[in-house]
């Protein structure tokens, strides 16, 4: 079986890769960077945005399990310390796979059309001067909004950005979006929802404005503007990231250790 690693380099020794190098070597695990069968990812939720977008082209192929070196995460449900459990577990079969599918971004201009793929996120943000923009779902118009920026989460995403802008967060395995507000502007020349919205999987999310100076934001990376962008549409794709979760995984005790309380006592 083929492997590699991706982990935070500020929180991982290279002790500790080394380490599990060699355990992974002695149950037959080859390392090899280009076609891995299995990507292991060792840090935080971040790192997991990390390890996907590496491997973007190739998810299909590709399951990614995640060893947490920090407070527990959302996507890494074996902590550093459990290395045994972890390879025993993925030599036995003994984990869920779990497919996720990614956010879809078409970022249209007069010149091209661009794709662009998201775990948790796709953003237009504008930092300087407001964003205008028509926002409808599935051709149908909702409002012109202005503001800060939107956000489309996916419910992966809900708990990320999602959260710190006051929206729900979504049962991760329920494919959803949910469209957030950036410091909305209310006034007699604008009026938004006000609230975040979520909508069924199955719709698009269409943000159509004369955009100028506007960042797009998805998950750690930026698109900055290079062209007029005219219009941002957000589905959920037909790409997955297939995650191996513990088989005990319950999305309730992740939620409790990563908002509540981080220790039982
Ligand atoms: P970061 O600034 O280190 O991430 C901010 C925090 O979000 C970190 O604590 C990260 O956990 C956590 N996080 C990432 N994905 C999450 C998820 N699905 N559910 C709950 N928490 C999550 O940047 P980053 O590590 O590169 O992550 C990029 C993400 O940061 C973006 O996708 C966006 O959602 C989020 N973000 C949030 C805000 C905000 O809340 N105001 C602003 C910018 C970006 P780890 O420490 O384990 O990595
Ligand atoms: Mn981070």
């Amino acid at each position: 079986m083929n492997y590699s690693i991706c982990y935070k380099k500020e929180t991982i020794t290279d002790m500790y890769i080394e380490s599990l190098k060699k355990k992974l070597k002695k149950n037959g695990f080859v390392y090899n960077e280009e076609d891995p069968q299995y990507v292991f990812f060792l840090g935080g939720d971040g790192t997991f945005l990390r390890a996907v977008h590496k491997y973007v082209e190739k998810l299909d192929f590709i399951k990614f399990v995640g060893l947490n070196a920090g407070t527990l995460g959302f996507f890494l449900d074996y902590s550093t310390t459990e290395i045994d459990e972890l390879i025993s577990d993925v030599i036995n079969n003994n984990l869920h796979l779990i497919k996720y599918p990614l956010l879809q971004g078409e970022i249209i201009s007069k010149k091209e059309t661009k794709t662009i793929y998201a775990v948790n996120e796709i953003r237009v943000e504008s930092p300087c001067h407001s964003l205008v923009c028509d926002v409808a779902i599935d051709d149908h118009k909702l409002e012109t909004f202005a503001g800060n920026g939107l956000i489309v989460a996916s419910s992966l995403g809900s708990s990320a950005y999602n959260k710190s802008l006051g929206g729900a967060i979504i049962q991760h395995d329920l494919p959803l979006l949910e469209l957030s507000e950036i410091a909305a502007i209310q006034n007699n020349a604008y009026r938004s929802l006000a609230s975040s919205l979520i909508v069924g999987g199955d719709k698009k999310i269409s943000l159509k404005g004369t955009f100028s100076d506007i960042i797009i934001g998805f998950d750690h990376e930026i698109l900055k503007e290079e062209k007029k962008i005219s219009e941002v549409r957000v589905i959920l794709s037909d790409k997955h990231v297939n995650l191996m979760r513990k088989i005990n995984h319950n999305y309730i005790d992740v939620l409790r250790k990563a908002f509540i309380i981080d220790k039982e006592m």
